[in-house]
């Protein structure tokens, strides 16, 4: 190495003459592996790991009890909207936010977008419907849509009143498209882990990762996490709840199997639904009721659910004429359906849907399973926390009473919250204010811009 060049400066000039191609430099490697296995054709280099690791501040044992010492965080970002949580309502939530002209972060702890959605399989996207056959989700869900519908193999039944199911991958593709055309700066991989709070206001969040703790400050927080996670540990009030807690699993060679030949023996169980792919099924699980957010509990559901399809599948493919089917996958993302639900300015009741209230600030309107039930109304208020602020939620842990946690989890309308809390985080940005003192009407009007549908 030369004099006066660091290990840094010299593996990035190798890399600048192409010599040090690593997998992102396709002109000059295949992104594929050229053998089966990994063989040859990869190397690795050393990296100077000073640049790797944050101060380190470890915790230490003081009289039995473990202490972790106060230590200052690298700043990894500043931005207008932070979104934790990459699921249907966190990628609806920083599309909205970035169309309305903010500089938008979206965080996610896993390597892939759509949460429960891809990750946890749940394929069968219900609920952007009401009694009468009327559409409610539209904008940027409806926008997903109709990009699905013209990838081939990715979505199957997309007609007017029926639930369509979609392909986890093409979802997934989707997505980073989408997110890579908006502009939204994204870092995977990265689990939040606190909350920034001065005074009453949140101000960004703390991440773990391969690289270490480090904060992302912002000018407004959106907690898509699903499980309030963000309004958790900046200290809003909430309700914690337990419900089914199951595995999604994939299953194929369904096109194989010959139904005939089990007559009058056992029949085969749990054999799902059709998916994009031929051949293949999507199972759904209900599991039992426990609490989501016990890690302990969380650990027993995936070992036990694991067994529990395994076995199903075996004795499956024991019946005569199903021999050929076989599991293709059990989803990556346990199927934890609602864990926290905010206590917000306004709560989305059954006696509202029942009665058909309207909201002044409403910003979406709900749908419901086969449309058993006409419109509801979702107010902003119900996406703001009573006691901290610069905060909004989306997607299932929104402030609903338990008796609407089975409509508002439903994806549809998790992406119709998403949108509404980016475009309220993005107005607050633009009027600086917090997101509970915008202008609704200003967030109505860019809502509806985007083609959100407000009834
Ligand atoms: C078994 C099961 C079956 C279901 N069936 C259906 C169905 O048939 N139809 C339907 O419409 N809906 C169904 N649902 C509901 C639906 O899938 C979810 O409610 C919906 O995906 C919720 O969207 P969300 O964006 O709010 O949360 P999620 O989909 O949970 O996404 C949250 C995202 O945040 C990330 N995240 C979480 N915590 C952190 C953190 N601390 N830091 C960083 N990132 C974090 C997660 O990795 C995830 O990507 C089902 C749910 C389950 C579990």
């Amino acid at each position: 190495m030369n004099d006066g060049m660091n290990r840094r400066d010299w593996l990035r000039k190798l890399t600048a003459s192409g010599v040090a191609a690593g997998l992102g430099s396709c002109a000059a490697h295949s992104v594929w592996a050229q053998n089966p296995g990994e063989s040859s054709g990869f190397q690795s280099s050393i990296i100077n790991s000073d640049e790797l690791v944050a101060e380190r501040a470890s915790p230490s044992i003081e009289n039995g009890r473990v202490i972790q010492p106060a230590r200052e965080l690298p700043v990894l970002h500043d931005t207008d909207v932070l979104v934790v949580g990459g699921g249907p309502a966190g990628i609806c939530a920083a599309i909205a936010a970035k169309r309305a002209g903010a500089d938008v972060v979206l965080v996610e702890r896993y390597g892939h977008f759509g949460g429960l959605w891809t990750g946890g399989l749940v394929l069968l996207v219900i609920g952007h419907i009401v009694k009468g056959g009327g559409q409610v989700c539209q904008g940027i869900g409806e926008e997903m849509m109709r990009r699905l519908d013209k990838l081939k193999g990715a979505i199957i039944d997309r007609r007017p009143g029926v639930a369509p199911t979609v392909d986890a991958e093409a979802v997934k593709y989707l997505m980073v498209e989408m997110i890579e055309e908006a502009g939204v700066k994204v870092f995977l991989h990265c689990w939040g882990v606190d909350a920034i709070v001065n005074g009453d206001q949140v101000r960004g969040a703390v991440f773990e990762s391969k690289s270490g703790r480090q904060a992302i400050l912002a000018k407004t927080v959106v907690d898509a996490t699903g499980d309030g996670d963000v309004y958790a540990m900046a200290g809003a009030s909430y309700e914690r709840r337990s419900h089914n807690v199951g595995l999604v699993s994939r299953i194929g060679n369904l096109d194989r199997t010959d139904a005939s030949q089990a007559q009058g023996g056992a029949k085969p169980r749990h054999l799902g639904r059709a998916t994009p792919v031929p051949g293949i099924n999507w199972v759904n699980m209900h599991g039992p009721e426990v609490d989501g957010l016990d890690v302990e509990v969380l650990t027993r559901m995936e070992m036990n659910h694991r067994k529990f399809i395994w076995r199903n599948m075996q004795r499956t493919r024991s019946i005569p004429g199903y021999d050929q089917a076989y599991l293709v996958e059990t989803a990556p993302q346990l199927g934890v359906r609602i864990t926290r639900a905010m206590h917000g300015l306004k709560t989305i009741t059954l006696k509202d849907l029942k009665a058909g209230t309207t909201f002044p600030d409403v910003v979406g309107v709900g749908g419901a399973a086969g449309g058993e039930h006409g419109p509801w109304q979702i107010p902003y208020g119900a996406l703001l926390p009573t006691k901290v602020d610069n905060l909004l939620a989306a997607g299932r842990c929104i402030s609903a009473e338990m008796r609407m946690a089975d409509l508002v989890r439903l994806i549809p309308n998790c992406f119709v919250t998403g949108q509404a809390a980016g475009v309220g985080a993005a107005v607050a940005v633009r009027d600086g204010c917090t997101p509970r003192n915008v202008a609704v009407p200003e967030v109505q009007k860019i809502l509806r811009e985007q083609e959100a549908y407000l009834g």
